[in-house]
């Protein structure tokens, strides 16, 4: 095995800036091979994600983690993506439903603490369950979502699962995703055509009145400083450089490496 750093992938990230989703995803298939999958919410640029896959005939499975407490309509979006799109979607679920855990714990995300136990429970565990079968996952972050996310890599490195993700649609731009989806026809969650710019847990995601900032409804009970639920590594540390473990040669692979083995 062989240690890969965020610090590596400078040099790769500088290059891949000007590729098109549809190139890193090519590049990404011929790199990982099977143990490739990619990570949707099915959320506006999650659909899109699964469009692309489907067009590019990537033939890439879709993680998509049900914390037990979603909206019926984020459920009906997942069914209608791997319908039309005939997609592998993987549904993962939290080891404890909702009522168990607050048997357990207690109601979670009436706190900050909480918010992160219960989050990382459920969206990040039933993750870490398969991650040892995928040495990359795409996701479908975008800078122009701002915040945590206005200087997301293309390459990230995520040491919890030790895998890379694939931010294919980084560079973005809002007006280009509303072009897409339009063009496209892509299917879209009906929440976001009532008030929901951003939807995740039924307890936790509120509609947003339209002077508020788009992430507004996200634990707005919890106030502004709970923004992102952890399961994306560079929304909490995006500062950092860590490192995750692969074959030296996949490693090799990812960053360009000519090898010389001895055979
Ligand atoms: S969004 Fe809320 S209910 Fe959902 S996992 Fe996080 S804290 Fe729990």
């Amino acid at each position: 095995m062989a240690k890969l750093s965020q610090t590596d992938l400078l040099e790769l990230n500088r290059t891949f800036e000007d590729r098109t989703p549809g190139e890193l995803i090519a590049w990404a298939r011929d790199v990982f091979g099977d143990r490739l999958a990619a990570l949707s919410a099915m959320q506006r640029a999650g659909n899109v994600l699964c469009h692309m896959l489907w067009k590019l005939e990537a033939n890439v499975p879709v993680l998509f983690v049900d914390t037990g407490v979603l909206f019926p309509e984020t459920l009906a979006t997942r069914d209608a993506i791997a319908s039309r799109y005939g997609l592998e979607v993987v549904t993962l679920s939290p080891r404890q439903t909702m009522e168990e855990q607050t048997a357990e714990h207690g109601v979670l995300y009436l706190s900050v603490d909480g918010q992160q136990q219960c989050c990382h429970a459920r969206k990040t565990e039933p993750l870490l369950q398969v991650a040892d079968q995928y040495d990359a996952l795409f996701s479908s972050l975008r800078r122009t979502d701002g915040g945590a996310r206005a200087n997301v890599p293309i390459l990230a490195v995520d040491p919890e699962s030790n895998t890379l993700r694939i931010n294919v649609m980084a560079t973005m731009s809002a007006a280009d995703l509303e072009t897409y989806l339009e063009e496209e026809d892509v299917i879209v969650n009906p929440l976001h055509a009532q008030g929901y710019p951003t939807i995740g847990c039924i307890r936790c995601t509120t509609p947003v009145m339209p002077d508020e900032p788009r992430r507004a409804g996200r634990w707005r009970h919890l106030g502004p400083w709970s923004q992102y639920c952890g399961i994306n590594p560079t929304d909490m540390d995006p500062s950092r450089s860590p490192t995750i473990d692969l074959p030296l040669d996949l490693v090799d692979r990812i960053l360009g490496r000519e090898t010389d083995y001895v055979i």
